[in-house]
């Protein structure tokens, strides 16, 4: 083991956690605890730093891997044991949530109830580790020992010797217990109750290992390295809050001025620290100041919080907040559906229907609130609020609850709200349509736009009937129709790409009625990205079929188009030369796909 901070570190994070250990190198004030005896024999040079992330990576300096006796830093964990055996209203009928102001072996208990002030102090902690689960003395430290161990993510043991000396020399604990049990506060055998407590705080971790602890509680009751729940995310919760107030004896107030993370300090020299949905923190070493906390402890972690902004009362600053929701107006957005001539102008002339609103980053109360501002000021012409949740990671609960409302609200001003979202968070989809991606969101505004004025774009358009030949009159028009064959295609099926053999290459295709939509070449097309769609009216090149293999075209639902070869566009021109004129130019029109603007 060493004393001095390794010369070189590995990666940046490791040698941020060298460069704290290194500038507190020469405070050397402070003495190892040794009102247990065993405690009084440690060296008192040795200094641990460990950081273990929610993903599990753990990094650490010198002293890590030392072990010492957890003491007070079994606290919280005992206490989620309690919480988890019997829930918070039963463990706060035996012990407060009080932080007491006074030292961790006060005597004072709350009066008429006798209950200890908080589960933090060791009255407390001895009502705990008694509510843990268990028939006999054994089976509630097995069930202890197991616990913490579950924590650390790896088994723990006792220090024998620490614990025999805690035995020989707990007499105020003792006087403690016998205070409760003669209060009501504590039940069962006192000895037995206090031999869990003292092997509860003899069990022997390392800096790592209170990383890991308290990561676990950071990351909602779930070990980072192991991947199993511990507790419930609400217990872990609790404990991280119970913590807060009284983790640090009574410099708690202090510390969370100071610190602001909840933390647990041990008299061995040790303090764990979570900062919520962050990381969990170990440091190790044994000089205290007069109330039991490790100088150079506490002196990391004013360093490391200071340094690095992690308080948790700061507010976010105002650069660093996710960046604002944009609502594109006016809006550019079209889908990428291949529109008939009337369908289109239907669309343009309506524009401002459909409002497009993009989300991005996570969905935090406050990008909630600013998107139920601006659709609740939507001018009342619009009709569809779409909202573009492709570039949004995490929801928080608050916002798909804001979210839920507005979709209500929004529905009794006749305003449909839709959201486009690949990972179809089913919180959402109580009370708004869901699609996978912006243009099927969009998709499905227009279509129902288009069916609300009497275009419903789903009514199938005979290609006598069809926008290719323009102003032909009904005579042409029938011949044009006869040049073309059929192609019927059941839901589910793919069109064959365009062939390269010159004469029955299909040169037109004509979707008369179904659907048609460019599709990933994989089973579950529902999901796999989709580009343009066509239905009845759309004509199509060969130009639209993707050049990809990956990807092809898929009849979404039974489907017939109308083919023409190349033999039959040139047994056309021979004997309609006018009607080919109308051919020439009409489908690129009719195939036309619209600028999506800059949200392709
Ligand atoms: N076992 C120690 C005691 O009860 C724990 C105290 C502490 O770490 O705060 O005295």
């Amino acid at each position: 083991m060493g004393h001095e901070p390794e010369a070189s570190a590995h990666d940046p994070l490791t040698a941020l956690l060298d460069g704290v250990r290194l500038r507190l190198r020469d405070l050397n004030d402070g003495e190892p605890a040794s009102y247990i005896p065993e405690l009084g024999r440690v060296d008192p040079r040795l200094f641990g730093l460990s950081l273990c992330t929610l993903d599990g990576q753990v990094y650490g300096s010198g002293d890590r891997a030392v072990r010492f006796t957890a003491q007070s830093v079994s606290k919280p964990f005992v206490f989620a044991l309690a919480l988890a055996d019997h829930g918070l209203e039963n463990v706060l009928a035996r012990v407060g949530a009080e932080p007491s102001g006074e030292a961790f072996n006060s005597i004072r208990l709350e009066p008429g109830t006798g209950r200890p002030p908080n589960p933090m102090v060791n009255a407390g902690a001895i009502v705990t580790s008694s509510l843990v689960a268990g028939d006999t003395q054994k089976a509630r430290f097995d069930r202890i020992l197991d616990g913490l161990s579950a924590f650390a993510g790896r088994p723990l043991t006792v220090d024998e010797a620490v614990y025999a000396s805690e035995c020989a020399t707990g007499d105020r604990n003792r006087a403690l217990a016998y205070l409760m049990h003669n209060a009501g506060s504590l039940t069962g055998d006192v000895e037995a109750e206090l031999a869990v407590y003292f092997r509860q705080c003899s069990v022997l971790v390392t800096c790592d290992d209170l990383a890991v602890m308290h990561a676990t509680l950071a990351g909602g009751g779930i070990n980072p390295v192991t991947g199993e729940r511990v507790v419930a995310s609400r217990h872990a919760q609790h404990v991280l809050a119970v913590m807060a107030t009284c983790g640090m004896y009574d410099a708690s107030g202090q510390w969370m001025l100071r610190v602001g993370m909840p933390a647990k300090s041990g008299v061995s020299g040790g303090i764990g620290v979570a900062l919520p949905s962050q990381f969990g923190i170990g440091v190790f070493s044994p000089p205290l100041e007069e109330k039991g906390n490790s100088v150079r402890g506490i002196a990391a972690c004013h360093l490391i919080s200071d340094q690095f902004g992690l308080h948790l009362m700061r507010a976010t600053a105002p650069e660093r907040r996710p960046l604002p929701p944009r609502s594109l107006h006016p809006a550019p957005l079209r889908s990428l559906r291949h529109r008939t001539r009337a369908q289109r102008a239907a669309l343009d002339a309506r524009a401002e229907r459909i409002r497009v609103h993009v989300l991005q980053g996570d969905l935090d109360f406050a990008t909630a609130e600013q998107t139920l501002r601006a659709a609740l000021e939507l001018p009342d012409a619009v009709g569809w609020f779409v909202l573009d949740l492709t570039r949004v990671g995490r929801i928080e609960p608050v916002a798909a609850d804001l979210l839920r409302g507005l979709a209500a609200e929004l529905r009794t001003r006749d305003l449909r709200m839709v959201l486009a979202d690949p990972d179809e968070r089913q919180a959402m989809t109580r009370t708004a349509d869901e699609f996978p991606d912006l243009g099927r969101a969009l998709e499905a505004c227009e279509d129902e736009l288009l069916t609300g004025i009497g275009l419903d774009p789903d009514i199938p358009v005979p290609l006598a009937d069809c926008d290719l030949f323009g102003e032909a009159d009904p005579g042409l028009r029938a011949a044009l129709a006869e040049a073309f064959d059929t192609l019927d295609l059941a839901a589910g099926e793919s069109v064959a790409p365009p062939q390269t053999v010159p004469l029955d290459r299909i040169v037109l295709w004509y979707v008369e009625s179904g659907r048609l939509a460019v599709c990933a070449d994989a089973a579950d097309t529902v999901t796999t990205r989709r580009t343009w769609s066509a239905g009845p009216g759309a004509a199509l090149t060969p130009a639209d079929f993707p050049p990809r293999r990956t990807r092809k075209v898929v009849a979404e639902r039974d489907t017939r188009c109308r083919t023409l070869t190349a033999a039959g566009f040139r047994r056309l021109r021979e004997r309609e030369p006018d009607a080919v004129a109308f051919l020439e130019r009409a489908p690129l029109e009719g195939a036309e796909t619209v600028d999506r603007g800059d949200v392709t």
